[in-house]
């Protein structure tokens, strides 16, 4: 969660430059908002297991965020932190499958499907490579993972947005890589990171 919050703040000009060009330009402004306010939170109550860490963060995304992608992201990492429930250490299928969860709930909130143009366009095939990784090493997993948010991200410049802000802007969305799936590839790059 911590490099998370780091890359959030690294690349907030560029989350914000991007959601300028099909949205209203908020997109780096709220994800930082909200990552703070979650670690703020974790710094002041220690969490006491993985799942506390998401329990927390989604909380407080929830909470502080006003823009679609807060509630989301929230909502997400809150399913994410029931799945993993008490474990105190997470193996690769436990957390392909708490990840799974947390894009379940992105779409029963969001009803984004694949293709729409959003977040979840990155965050599919991230959890189906986590998946496809069966047992290797956390890292190898969270790398591949990675990759497929990132192609996940690019995929979506040609596409039209159907859902969301942009999907106002009909067919003069296509061209522009949508902001939340470009956060959800920091998201799974993160956790890369966090795997060293
Ligand atoms: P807002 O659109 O309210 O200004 P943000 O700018 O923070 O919120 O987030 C925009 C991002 O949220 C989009 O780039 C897209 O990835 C994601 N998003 C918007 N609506 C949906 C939805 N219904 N399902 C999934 N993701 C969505
Ligand atoms: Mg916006």
């Amino acid at each position: 969660m911590g490099r998370l919050a780091q890359s959030i703040e690294a690349n907030c000009d560029e989350l914000t430059r991007l959601d300028a060009a099909i949205g209203d330009a908020d997109h780096g402004i709220n994800m930082l908002r909200g990552m703070k306010a979650a670690m703020e939170a974790l710094s002041s109550t220690p969490p006491k297991d993985p799942a506390d860490v998401f329990r927390v963060a989604g909380n407080r995304l929830v909470a502080v965020v006003g823009g679609a992608a807060g509630p989301l992201y929230g909502s997400a990492f809150r399913a994410v932190a029931d799945a993993l429930a008490a474990s105190q250490k997470v193996s690769v299928p436990r957390l392909a499958q708490a990840l799974r969860a947390g894009v379940n709930a992105i779409q029963r909130l969001g009803a984004a499907e694949p293709g729409d143009k959003t977040m979840v366009d990155a965050w599919i095939p991230a959890v189906t490579a986590l998946e496809a990784a069966g047992t290797d090493s956390v890292r190898g997993a969270a790398a591949a993972a990675a990759k497929a948010a990132q192609e996940g991200m690019v995929a979506t410049i040609p596409m039209r947005a159907r859902k969301g802000r942009a999907s106002y802007l009909g067919w003069r969305s296509e061209g522009h890589q949508d902001p939340g799936a470009t956060s959800t590839h920091l998201l799974f790059a993160a956790l890369v990171d966090a795997t060293h």
